[in-house]
């Protein structure tokens, strides 16, 4: 699964972000064991399924070939939200029918037999019904103006909802799905199309798909409709973008990437596609970014259906590593399946880590290893605060596991395993991943089995490494003093962002400290013993070469002056990164100030990397919202940014032809950061100018330019071009510019305005995967901050309405963008009076964030306040 990234913004930088690229999912479960019995197990499932699109029900008949351990009268499987009709069981050449019970606090249902059910091969025939719901999971229904779809998201335990099954990853079965459809409709399964015949009844077609191999049930996927497919073909295999008829032209991007990655991934892990054919399909209502079901990959639209004439660099290059994520999937996870949902950080971690490595060979120009740098150092923020978790921990109820998929599961897992790739080699690794995949084809494994197959190809501590980063929650902190002899005293302790809390002293890790050379690095391993460690003789000390080590550096003051003077013509992009990360963790943690680190930033004022410039200015927004608490001081630093960033917007110019991704980045951000510091007029005319020329013709301007622009003319923008926007989301076919323009619709500081962006927010003309994004995005912004909150408490009724989804937890996770102890309390409070599902989590990081901006404003803005008025005085 990919959990929905287009709303991030470079701007904001405190730890809230990164939870909406990054849905932290979480639910006030009862906590009880839910696991199937393991004396069963299913071998094969013949599906057929008759949906009706306009009574939205369904009815199923299925038959489950099992084995049977044990004689027994009583077979437990899952099964909510299915009527069963009759259920019977055939074994030993006699049939007898069972009665139904059902456990809904268990998902289950325990059919009842009156005689033994005899140990050995056995054949359970089930006629049922369910319904095709609106919660965007299960069989579920998807709408747009002209008709339904029945489409299907089963992980993690949502395929109980179509048919009843052994829910669980580890009971792999092959599958017969045979769907009957509306004559005119066609359908998409995990295999292609085997039969096609006309009937039951003169305006219906039964469509019959080829045998699937060993699968686990949440892979499993249908989707019926009018969708129409481009298609292509590579390594033979059939692979097609479809979508909406509406949207069939915006399917050739998705296409080029999917041939690059298939052929890549065939050579990279050394094990051809295990399928006939790929589909790739964008559905127009999605909860997630997009789901990896075998053969059969699912995608919310904007991530999936770009046009790069009039998309972004970020939308293209988002979506371009979602279709990537989900195809690493298809060997990693589809074909070798973690045991259990404790391991999905395995799945997850490695999809987010592998995703990147087709598109930077596709697309060099587009900065992917940057781009994963910044991300690292959000999820090191992230994973600074004390609530976080261990990579793995104890999953068993529903709610338990969509736990499971947060910043940790992705993010760090992903970082982890960059780590233990840069240490042993791209190569070295890539041997380990082959050895593992192919010793577990059509099965399950653990993390050990990973780890194990590492170890054994590279003939190094890869186990303990990789223990010692999964199974304890948080980073550490690797403090240098002054080098002498060759060598560099350190200590390590856990890090946190919050200054008051002590770690505690028994917690270390074992890891790879890589320091820079001439030539890349050289890497040591840090044990929890270790006092000191050699260096390469001569140059900059600099501990985290390459800026893949998943933990925080901090110097001697002598060695950080160094840094900073030679940074930029020494340090690579991705350590420049690395070095902003750790500098302003420093500052949170109170170690530095943050004029420290806006002295950094001005160091690197000249970055030709629009990564390292996005990483170092995006900080400058926290500093103006979170640090400063008046209006002098945003002033101030208003003008200091205007100074020291203005010359090269202007030095840039306007976008010419040959400009590159980076150059294009670069002129978005200035133009963005000028906008959002400082009272520039013609900066703000010319703003309006570039985006109603998009919005006039949005192949005639530069799209990533435009972005900017369309943002800064939100702000200040008037009911017309309110009016203009909403008519873009409301008539467009481009998925992409739809949402662009949503967004912008909660994004104008004109009160009116903003009101009647909130209140389109949750009517009936947006879609319900979208309104929990756009209070959130009202709630990041200090200017909209205040007025959206209001909305939402004011409008509950109509809010709570919408949040059908477990996207309601980003709304509580946004809450936490607020800076005053009264904010925190009117937070707790409103959601201890008004909970909202699936959110307890999101609630508890609210709250922390609140309270680590209370106490960040509270050390830092007198050092903010001193540091101004030296800069206003030289
Ligand atoms: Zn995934």
């Amino acid at each position: 699964m990919k959990i929905h990234s287009s709303t991030t913004s470079p701007r904001a930088n405190f730890g809230v972000v990164t939870a909406l690229a990054v849905l932290i999912l979480s639910f006030p479960g009862a906590i009880f064991a839910q696991r199937l019995p393991t004396t069963i197990t299913p071998t094969h499932y013949t599906l057929k399924l008759a949906p009706d699109l306009k009574t939205a029900i369904f009815s199923g008949e299925e038959s489950i070939d099992v084995n049977i351990g044990e004689p027994t009268r009583l077979i437990t499987l899952n099964a909510i939200e299915i009527a069963f009709q009759s259920v019977t069981v055939d074994s030993n050449g006699s049939q007898q029918s069972g009665t139904v019970s059902l456990d809904a606090a268990k998902q289950q249902a325990i059919f009842t037999f009156p005689d033994i059910v005899p140990a050995g091969n056995a054949t359970i025939k089930i006629h049922y019904t369910g319904i095709l719901n609106n919660e965007l999971r299960g069989f579920y229904l998807s709408k747009t103006a002209r008709r339904n779809y029945a489409v299907t998201q089963f992980e993690a335990t949502d395929a109980r909802r179509a048919f009843p099954c052994f829910d669980e990853p580890a009971f792999k079965a092959s599958y017969d799905i045979s769907l009957v459809i509306d004559a005119a409709d066609t359908a998409i399964s995990n295999t292609p199309i085997a039969a096609d015949t006309p009937g039951p009844g003169a305006d219906k077609h039964t469509l019959v798909f080829g045998t699937t191999p060993k699968m686990s049930t949440y892979l499993v996927a249908f989707l019926v409709g009018d969708f129409q497919c481009i298609s292509g073909r590579e390594d033979d295999v059939d692979i097609r973008v479809c979508a909406t008829p509406d949207k069939v032209n915006e399917t050739a991007f998705a296409l080029d990437i999917a041939k690059f990655a298939l052929h890549y991934y065939d050579d990279y892990f050394g094990i051809h596609f295990p399928l006939k054919k790929l589909d790739l399909i964008g559905i127009p209502d999605f909860e997630a970014g997009a789901m990896e079901n075998f053969g059969a990959i699912t995608f919310r639209e904007t991530d999936l259906l770009v046009d790069p004439r009039t998309a972004s660099i970020a939308v293209q290059r988002n979506a371009a590593l979602a279709i990537t994520h989900e195809m690493a999937h298809q060997w990693f996870g589809d074909l070798v399946t973690m045991q259990w949902w404790d391991n999905i950080w395995l799945n997850e971690g490695f999809a987010t880590w592998m995703e990147n490595k087709p598109v930077a060979a596709m697309h060099p120009e587009w900065n992917i290893p940057e781009v994963v740098a910044g991300d690292e150092q959000n999820t090191l923020d992230i994973d600074a605060r004390p609530t976080t978790r261990a990579i793995r921990a104890n999953a068993d109820t529903p709610e338990e596991i969509d736990q499971m998929f947060d910043g940790i599961a992705y993010g760090k897992a992903s970082d982890v395993l960059l780590m233990v790739e840069n240490y042993l080699g791209q190569e070295t690794f890539r041997k380990g991943v082959h050895a593992y995949l192919a010793a577990h084809e059509y099965g399950n494994a653990t993390a050990e089995d990973f780890w194990n197959a590492q170890r054994a190809t590279s003939h190094k501590p890869v186990d303990k490494i990789m223990e010692s980063l999964i199974v304890q929650p948080g980073e550490p902190v690797f403090n240098f003093g002054k080098p002498a002899d060759g060598s560099v005293p350190v200590a390590q302790e856990r890090f946190f962002l919050s200054p008051g809390i002590a770690p505690d002293p028994a917690q270390k890790w074992t890891l790879p400290v890589c320091f820079k050379t001439t030539d890349i690095q050289d890497c040591k391993i840090a044990t929890p013993e270790t006092s000191s460690l050699k260096i390469p003789a001569a140059g900059l000390l600099f501990a985290n070469a390459t800026g893949k080590g998943y933990y925080r550096s901090a110097y001697a003051p002598a060695q950080y002056a160094d840094l900073v003077t030679h940074a930029e013509s020494t340090l690579t992009p991705s350590e420049r990164i690395s070095l902003l990360g750790d500098e302003w963790a420093q500052v949170r943690s109170n170690k530095a100030t943050v004029g420290d680190y806006l002295n950094l930033v001005a160091a690197l004022k000249s970055d030709p990397s629009a990564e390292v410039f996005s990483n170092a200015v995006g900080r400058i927004g926290t500093i103006a919202d979170k640090v400063a608490a008046t209006k002098q001081e945003r002033d101030e630093l208003a003008a200091w940014v205007q100074r020291n960033f203005a010359p090269a917007y202007y030095r840039l110019g306007p976008p010419a032809p040959g400009d590159s991704p980076n150059t294009l980045e670069l002129r978005a951000q200035l133009l963005e950061l000028l906008v959002d510091h400082g009272n520039k007029t013609d900066l703000s005319v010319q703003a309006r100018q570039i985006a109603n020329r998009y919005l006039d013709d949005p192949s005639a301007v530069d799209p990533t330019l435009a972005r900017a622009a369309l943002e800064a003319a939100a702000e200040n923008g008037d009911a017309a071009l309110f009016d203009r926007l909403q008519k873009v989301y409301e008539t467009s076919a481009n998925p992409d510019l739809q949402e662009t323009a949503l967004r912008l619709l909660v994004q104008f500081d004109n009160p009116a305005l903003l009101e009647r962006g909130l209140e389109y927010s949750v009517s009936n003309k947006v879609r319900n995967q979208d309104a929990a994004i756009q209070l959130a995005i009202g709630l990041e912004d200090p200017d909209t901050r205040d007025a959206t909150w209001n909305f939402v408490k004011t409008h509950w009724g109509q809010v709570r309405a919408d949040l059908t989804t477990d996207l309601g937890s980003l709304l509580v996770t946004y809450t936490g963008s607020f800076c005053t102890g009264k904010a925190r309390d009117d937070v707790k409070n409103f959601f201890a009076a008004h909970p909202v599902t699936a959110s307890d989590v999101a609630l508890k990081h609210a709250l922390e964030n609140i309270d680590g901006c209370v106490e960040l404003r509270h050390l830092q803005e007198p050092n903010l306040k001193k540091w101004l008025a030296v800069q206003g005085a030289s």
